[in-house]
């Protein structure tokens, strides 16, 4: 933490947990937010502060992606913690929560204890874990959510898999009531999606490939949904991909059942149809689906069924996606786009506010996590700001802070992009060129 001053000065602050969406100046000090000032008020030569001119920039509370793969342990050739952080960092993502589905998986304090060890290493993002609901991801025998929740862990999930015993289900929705946590489920039947790498449909059919259709993701959402009315527990849906499960989740909300959700960027944006060829870079779990699901998913968004955005950043090396669309392993990587894809397909087209981009980005996943200093810049709350320029026009490009350069998005004319990252006070990204 560093005790210097940092003065943000005549940027647009938008904070939407103080409705604030003006020009403010923004002075940190001690990693911390100090006060929040009319332009010009306040002369940082007076105060010993370094001034930073955001004239032009927006200023957001730092972006929090509650869903990322960073690999460690076990899968270091396709991410670290490490190239992770630069990753986040680049896409102006200040907080992640990685998820446990390493090898070993993050399913005993022995683990967490080791990633807590090598994380701290790391000045910044924020990096936060989910741990595993069952022993070795194998959906059999609960770990101990108790310890692992005094050790730190936010959240529970088995994600990469879905937990296929309702009853283990069951008590694991008990148990994170229980202490206070929440599961966040990985909605597959794994009968009704057999592994098949596209989604059912027409696309997938002509290029002559097996399809898993939506109701492998909704008939899980709708069993979750059940579990969590019966349980009174806080059930998270991950990467909502498929237009029945947003309806489904919205009449749930209605109801009061304790849910909330998350999309990713892939899939407000793409399309099955929008897949060339067999590319294994346009594989993901759940995968890309018809034109009617992406609008339903941006409607989610708009009216808040879906409460954030996450990109479920998910690197593989490349001998692996070279596997060809079969053989490929599911994921894609995202950290380094999600804002650019949200400001060019979300907030440009008039889908999303600035305001409520700020939510689903920083505000909801604060909030979904029990982060009460982030996802705000009220005074007090910790000193992570993401700076962003909303009109700078950028293609996404190689290379990525990534080690892995999975992308579908290379090519793609964005319109919106980070121009600087600042975590506890400290600027510790800005963009440079192109890049
Ligand atoms: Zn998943």
């Amino acid at each position: 933490m560093s005790s210097k001053r940092l003065l943000i000065i005549r940027g647009r602050l938008i904070d939407p947990s103080q409705r604030l969406d003006e020009k403010r100046d923004i002075l940190l000090e001690n990693g911390r937010v100090k006060s929040i000032l009319k332009p010009d008020s306040l002369k940082a030569k007076t105060i010993d502060a370094e001034t930073f001119n955001a004239q032009g920039l927006w200023v957001l509370p730092g972006l929090i992606d509650m869903h990322v793969h960073f690999r460690e342990p076990g899968g270091e050739d396709d991410e670290t913690l490490e190239t992770g952080a630069l990753s986040a960092l680049k896409g102006g993502v200040t907080t992640v929560l990685a998820m446990p589905n390493t090898h070993p998986p993050l399913d005993s304090v022995k683990i967490l204890n080791w990633l807590q060890n090598k994380s701290e290493k790391i000045k910044a993002p924020n990096v936060f874990f989910a741990a595993a609901i069952t022993k070795r991801l194998e959906g059999r025998v609960l770990s101990d959510f108790k310890r692992l929740k005094d050790g730190g862990v936010l959240a529970f999930t088995d994600d990469g898999r879905p937990v296929m015993d309702s009853a283990i289900m069951r008590r694991a929705l008990e148990k994170s009531r229980e202490i206070g946590a929440f599961i966040i489920s990985h909605c597959e039947d794994l009968n009704l999606s057999l592994g098949r790498p596209l989604n059912e449909g027409l696309p997938a059919f002509k290029k002559g490939i097996p399809g898993a259709p939506w109701a492998s993701e909704t008939s899980m959402v709708s069993r979750d949904l059940i579990l969590a009315e019966l349980t009174g527990s806080h059930v998270h849906i991950a990467h909502v991909s498929a237009a029945a499960s947003v309806e489904m989740i919205r009449q749930a909300k209605k109801r009061g059942i304790a849910v909330t959700a998350e999309a990713a960027p892939h899939h407000f944006v793409l399309s099955e149809e929008d897949i060339p060829g067999k590319d294994p870079n346009f594989k993901m779990n759940p995968p890309l689906r018809a034109v009617q699901d992406v609008l339903a998913v941006q409607e989610g968004l708009q009216d808040g069924t879906l409460d954030a955005i996450a990109t479920d950043h998910a690197p593989h090396q490349k001998s692996k996606k070279a596997k060809g669309i079969l053989g490929a392993p599911f994921g894609v990587i995202g950290l380094e786009t999600s804002l650019g894809l949200a400001l060019t397909h979300l907030v440009h087209k008039k889908i999303l506010s600035p305001t409520r981009l700020v939510e689903r980005m920083s505000l909801r996943p604060a909030q979904i996590l029990g982060l009460r200093n982030k996802g705000t810049l009220k005074i007090g709350s910790d000193g992570d700001i993401t700076l962003v320029d909303p009109r700078r026009k950028w293609t996404v490009q190689p290379p990525f802070a990534s080690k892995s350069s999975n992308c579908p998005f290379i090519g793609m004319e964005l319109k919106g992009r980070v121009h600087s990252t600042i975590v506890a006070g400290e600027i510790v990204f800005r963009a440079q060129g192109n890049a």
